[in-house]
């Protein structure tokens, strides 16, 4: 199946709910209010047309834009739509000096979306089917109302919508400069919903080894599900270090850009979640080979968000483990996302059943 044109758009979106972490703040400090999304529209000859997509908050988004028309849509012209392994290794090999991790691989990641969208398209199935089928639906956790500027009355009440959805818990950022303010609204947080709701935390790699370990000590007191990314990403000796001594559960992954990072995370026993972000990891491929390895490796996954595509890999693959509810780029698609009884439901149209009106494409447009 002949891939005979490629198209690529960069959207500048609101966020529904401005966000910001213990890595992620505006100007002057301040919350961060939008997000781009580089788009790669792939035709093939017979009319089917793929849609894959990137993220970024912070930076990189024309870049990846670049990437996408300049390098990578010449080596995919006349390729066979359907050999996505082959193409994903031709662009990792092309690009290998100047890729691997980052604006590269996340350009990779639209191009692999757009593929396995068509594949689903050509074949008639939901890609999450195609990939296995192991469940129908995931449970989801309500993470974009525990934001750092939101004050504690303004996280319940969004903690509360997601809890009436019938949602598995919530999640919440920690990664005040003083810890203590982290801990102090952490149970707060533990006291408003009672012992039994799930939490986790997020530290968005904010601290060194020795304030890590103070509040990890913490976190345990107050029934925490996971410790998210309490150093940073590079720091692997640390995370093992760190997960050796808290029993309270060391979640990371969303910053790895392929399934060798994971796996140096595994080698070294520095993990005990694995999050993978579907653009930030490469894609549906190379997303499917880390599920892989923590299966073999006996460890959860808890993808990192763009539910909406992610969803096709965590009910395609993986049979159990949630999914993070953050609807950022809701606004770019057609159709919402399917959430019942706190679960999402892939979308069942063939492909990835993701479609962005021409008309979103108008007006968020970044020329
Ligand atoms: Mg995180």
């Amino acid at each position: 199946m002949r891939i005979t044109e490629i198209r690529t758009e960069l959207l500048r979106m609101p966020l529904p709910r401005p966000m910001q972490s213990g890595s992620s703040s505006g100007k002057k400090g301040g919350p961060v209010s939008h997000i781009n999304l580089p788009v790669v529209f792939i035709t093939t000859e017979d009319g089917t047309r793929g849609i894959g997509y990137a993220w970024s908050l912070l930076g990189g988004a024309t870049a990846t834009r670049c990437v996408l028309k300049d390098d990578f849509a010449p080596l995919l012209l006349d390729e066979d739509a359907l050999d996505h392994e082959r193409l994903w290794r031709k662009l990792y090999k092309r690009l290998q000096s100047v890729g691997r991790h980052g604006l590269v691989t996340q350009a990779q990641a639209a191009v692999d979306l757009a593929l396995w969208d068509i594949k689903g398209k050509i074949a008639g199935l939901p890609v999450y089917k195609l990939l296995g089928g192991c469940r129908e639906s995931a449970p989801v956790y309500g993470s974009d109302g525990g934001w750092l500027y939101m004050s504690v009355s303004e996280m319940l009440v969004a903690f509360e919508g997601y809890l009436k959805q019938g949602m598995m818990g919530v999640k919440m950022k920690i990664g005040h400069e003083d810890p203590k303010v982290d801990i102090k609204r952490v149970s707060e947080v533990r006291k408003a919903l009672g012992k039994d709701i799930w939490i986790a935390v997020d530290a968005n790699q904010k601290w060194d080894f020795p304030t890590a370990m103070r509040v990890g000590r913490e976190l345990e007191q107050l029934g925490v599900a996971w410790f998210e990314e309490p150093l940073l990403c590079e720091d692997i000796p640390g995370h093992a270090k760190l997960a050796a001594a808290l029993d309270i559960p060391i979640a990371m992954g969303e910053t790895l850009g392929s399934r060798f990072e994971f796996d140096a995370y595994l080698r070294a026993n520095a993990v005990d979640i694995l999050q993978p972000d579907i653009v930030r990891v490469g894609g549906i491929t190379e997303m499917v080979k880390v599920v892989t390895m923590a299966d073999v490796a006996q460890l959860p996954v808890a993808p990192h968000h763009m539910m909406e595509s992610t969803i096709h890999v965590a009910c395609g693959v993986m049979g159990s483990g949630p999914i993070e509810y953050m609807p950022w780029v809701a606004g770019a698609f057609a159709e919402p996302a399917h959430i019942k009884d706190g679960h999402m439901i892939p979308p069942q149209k063939p492909g990835l059943g993701l479609e962005i009106p021409e008309e979103i494409i108008h007006r968020f447009r970044v020329e």
